[in-house]
């Protein structure tokens, strides 16, 4: 099984829709997560979580050594806006 396949990616349809497969729910949380296998180090792969499923892709991520950090959702990375060029 490979669930991470089956996961949308950062599609922006599923831009705050929890990533778990299936669920609809608003996203409350972010995952940052990163494979060593096909990820420079340094990459941050983000999967989105609900309230109920946080805990379920936390543990699926910690299972296969990949979870790197979890945050709320409004601590947004990396937003591009133009004022951020000045
Ligand atoms: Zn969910």
């Amino acid at each position: 099984m490979n669930l991470i396949d089956m996961l949308p990616g950062q599609g922006p349809a599923a831009e705050t829709v929890c990533s778990r497969k299936g669920c609809r729910t608003a996203a409350t949380t972010q995952l940052l997560w990163n494979n060593p296998k096909i990820h420079t180090p340094e990459r941050r792969k983000i999967w989105l979580a609900c309230d109920e499923h946080v805990q379920w892709l936390q543990d699926y991520l910690n299972t296969r050594d990949l979870w790197r950090e979890t945050r709320p959702l409004d601590a947004a990375p990396a937003r591009n806006t133009p004022e951020a060029l000045g």
